[in-house]
This record gives structure tokens, C-alpha cells and sequence, in this order.
């Protein structure tokens, strides 16, 4: 096992570097450096284009379907570099998530129809697989399609459905047979958010912003044509995507770059003349525990890429990279939040003061810190929680 980076796989993650340096757009790098999960839909679609036009939008993907080709190392340099520039996020319902069930499990047409719009960013897509009964326990949803001719009707309810107020196209579990077990009458279809009869209903979290929706069908028609593989064959797919989406959870450039902000906010000079917070040791403290914990999460995933490269089949490590990945981020945001003090309180750096005028309020590495705290509350729920992610672990691992 060779934990080191090659001389090629240092020539490409300089390649990557330059790459980004030219081409990240600088109001959109600003944007994103300050609210990296807020960013308007446009900005995301001009940088996935500039990506696109690149040819690296779809690092995971096989080269015959628009992919990069790359190997596992690539693609984790790949991501850590385009973190540590501040580029957007790719947003993972098209390309992680989707595309790939498409090109695995799809048919000829539906990959003709909708691959090329997923790469190009032309169509936004989300995830239609939580209801209110059925999160942790996903085979037990409950929203029914029932076939009439060569349509399904589609009656019942999503719920948490990021991005479905943008989104063009939805993919949905829905239950198509109630006899035998309950994952055997799960059909995954691909659902059009135009169609008549879908109604989405905001929620907002607590970060105060709205990005979670509720959504509602009533016999919504959707063709046949637009069910991927086999009727009552979903739970395949389902999971197979679901692994997908694990993996990319762990964050690690992201984590990186953000505790390279969290230090230089407690190796600031206070106004006041206090002690910087670095000097403080009970703080120091926190940091390095928070930066050895980074360390061996990354020597981790390095593991797992050698692993893969040497063709181990994965197993649960992608759960073991999500747990760690997610409390790892979730200990930094805390950590900011402590380190801006009261300045959490009035969220963005240029809201509205007391006065109402618009004077800054808090220093500037205050802006944006408390919303994604409260938004990184959920990373240990989105994905599959942590005590589903356990239980996987201990099924794979301990035998259990
Ligand atoms: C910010 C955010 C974004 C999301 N985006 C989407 C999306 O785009 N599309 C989508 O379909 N869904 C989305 N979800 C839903 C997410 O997948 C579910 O919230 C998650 O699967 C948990 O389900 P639940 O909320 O129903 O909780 P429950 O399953 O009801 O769990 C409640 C608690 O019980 C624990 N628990 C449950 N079962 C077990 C068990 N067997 N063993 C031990 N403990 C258990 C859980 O860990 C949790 O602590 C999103 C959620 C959040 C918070």
C-alpha cells in the first residue's frame, strides 16, 4: 500500500490547480467562499459549465458516457483541489447520483435523452426517495403508481426534497405491488416536475433558508418510457445510488480549507486588545484535536483509494469516511461559532444593524458562519444517519 502521490499524480494535481486558478469566475468564488451551500442556481450552472467545457464534470463517470476516466486518486485530487480554490460544489443529483443509475441500469434511449443534459447542466435534477414514514426505513414508502396503459399514475408525497422548487426532473421510488417483501415492489421512475398534478411546498430549516421542500402528487402521469430497468426492481438501483452518494459525503478538501479559515480567525489581532484566541491553550487545543482527527480521516480515504486501486472491492468505508467526514465538519462549524463569539448572532456580516443601516456588523470571517453551522446539523441525517451508518458497519465489520 503506497500512501504517497506519484510524480504523474503530482503533474495532474498541478494541471487541476492551474486549471482553477484561470477559470473560477471571481464573483462566484467570493459567493462561495462566504456561502458555499447558498449559492444561486446560475452561479452553479456557470461554473458545472465551465467544467463541462473542460470535460471534467463527471470525474466518476466511464469515459464512453462523457467521464473523465480518471482513477480513484485523480478524482480525490480533483475534488480537495477544487475545495481548497472555493469552486462551488458540483450539485450531486445529476451527475453523482442519477447519472450513473442512468448509464448502468437505463436503456439506450434514456441514456441517449438524458445523460448529455445532465453533463451539460441543462437539466436539474432531484431526489424523490424520503415520505414521512419512510426515511431510515426507506422500503417502507408509501407514495403509489399505478399503471394505465403506458402511463403510471402517481399519487402520494415526498418530503425533504432538496432543490425541488429548481429542479427540472425528479427521481422517484414509488410503490408499485404490495405482495412479498417490501423492497421487491419498488419501482424507480424518472419524473418530469412539470407535469400536472405536482405541487412542492417549501420548508424552511433553521438556517433560514429554503432549500428543503415537500412534494405532492396527484395523478401525476408519467410514461413508462420513464422507468429505469425493470417495474418492482427499484430497491437495486436505489441502493446502488444511495452508495454513491455516501461516498462523496466525507468532505475532506472541503473540512481542509475550512479549518485553514477557522485558524486565521484565531490568529487574528482582536480590536480590543485581547489576547489572540490561538494563545489561548484550551482553544489550541480544540484545533489540533480537530486537525489530527482531519489527518487520519484523509490517510483513511487514502487507504481506501490504494485499496480500491489495487481492486479490493469497497465495503463499508464508505460509511466509516460519511460518520467521521460529517462530525469532523460538523466540529469545525461549531469551533467557528466559538470563535466569532456574538458576532453568530446577526448571521451576515452586511444585515441591516440595530440602526438599520448597513454597517457591517462583526468582522468579515464572521459572514455566513452561523447558517452553516445550523445547516451542517443535518449531515449526520442526510445520506443515511449516523446510527444507520453504525448498523452497516457492524453487519459488514463485526458480523453482527
Ligand atoms: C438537510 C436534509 C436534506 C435532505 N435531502 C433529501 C433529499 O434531497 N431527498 C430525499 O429523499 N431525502 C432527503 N433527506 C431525508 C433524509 O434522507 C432522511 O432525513 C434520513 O434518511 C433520516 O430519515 P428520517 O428523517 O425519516 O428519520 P428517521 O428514520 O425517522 O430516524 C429518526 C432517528 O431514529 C434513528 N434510527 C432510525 N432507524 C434506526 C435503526 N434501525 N437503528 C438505530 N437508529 C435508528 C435515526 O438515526 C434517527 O436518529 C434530507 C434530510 C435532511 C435533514
Amino acid at each position: 500500500m503506497d500512501l504517497q502521490f506519484t510524480d504523474e499524480e503530482i503533474a495532474f494535481r498541478d494541471e487541476v490547480r492551474a486549471f482553477l486558478k484561470e477559470n473560477i469566475p471571481a464573483d462566484i468564488k467570493e459567493r462561495a467562499k462566504i456561502g458555499w451551500n447558498y449559492l444561486p442556481k446560475e452561479d452553479y450552472i456557470r461554473w458545472q459549465k465551465a467544467l463541462y467545457e473542460k470535460g471534467w464534470i463527471a470525474p466518476g463517470w466511464p469515459k464512453e458516457h462523457g467521464g473523465t476516466g480518471w482513477n480513484a486518486a485523480q478524482r480525490f485530487i480533483f475534488e480537495e483541489e477544487c475545495a481548497r480554490a472555493n469552486c462551488p460544489r458540483v450539485q450531486p443529483f445529476g451527475v453523482t447520483m442519477v447519472g450513473p443509475v442512468i448509464y448502468t441500469f437505463g436503456n439506450q434511449a434514456q441514456k441517449d435523452r438524458f445523460l448529455p443534459r445532465i453533463l451539460s447542466s441543462d437539466d436539474w435534477w432531484c431526489q424523490g426517495y424520503s415520505e414521512r414514514g419512510a426515511g431510515s426505513d426507506l422500503a417502507g414508502l408509501a407514495t403509489k403508481a399505478v399503471r394505465d396503459g403506458d402511463e403510471y399514475v402517481v399519487n402520494g408525497h415526498k418530503i425533504w426534497t432538496s432543490g425541488a422548487h429548481r429542479a427540472d426532473w425528479m427521481f422517484c421510488l414509488v410503490r408499485t405491488s404490495a405482495e412479498g417483501k417490501k423492497q421487491e415492489g419498488i419501482t424507480f421512475l424518472l419524473i418530469d416536475m412539470k407535469t400536472p398534478g405536482i405541487e412542492v411546498k417549501p420548508i424552511i430549516s433553521m438556517d433560514g433558508y429554503n432549500n428543503l421542500n415537500e412534494v405532492f402528487f396527484d395523478d401525476v402521469r408519467v410514461p413508462v418510457e420513464n422507468r429505469i430497468g425493470e417495474e418492482n426492481k427499484g430497491w437495486t438501483y436505489a441502493k446502488f445510488l444511495l452508495g454513491n452518494e455516501r461516498t462523496g459525503i466525507a468532505g475532506i478538501g472541503r473540512s481542509k480549507s475550512r479549518l485553514a479559515e477557522l485558524k486565521d480567525m484565531a490568529r487574528a489581532e482582536p480590536d480590543n486588545g485581547a489576547r489572540r484566541l490561538i494563545d489561548d491553550p484550551g482553544f489550541a487545543v480544540k484545533l489540533a484535536q480537530i486537525e489530527a482527527d482531519l489527518n487520519a480521516l484523509e490517510m483513511y480515504n487514502l487507504r481506501c483509494l490504494a485499496d480500491t486501486a489495487a481492486g479490493k472491492p469497497p465495503g463499508a468505508e464508505a460509511s466509516m469516511l460519511k460518520i467521521r467526514g460529517t462530525e469532523i465538519e460538523q466540529a469545525i462549524n461549531e469551533t467557528m461559532v466559538e470563535a466569532i463569539a456574538y458576532f453568530s448572532a446577526p448571521y451576515v456580516h452586511t444585515g441591516l444593524n440595530w440602526q438599520g443601516n448597513e454597517e457591517p456588523v462583526g468582522p468579515k470571517h464572521a459572514d455566513g458562519v452561523m447558517p452553516e453551522h445550523l445547516l451542517k446539523r443535518a449531515a449526520t441525517i442526510y445520506g443515511g444517519t449516523t446510527e444507520v451508518q453504525k448498523n452497516v458497519i457492524a453487519k459488514a465489520v463485526l458480523g453482527l
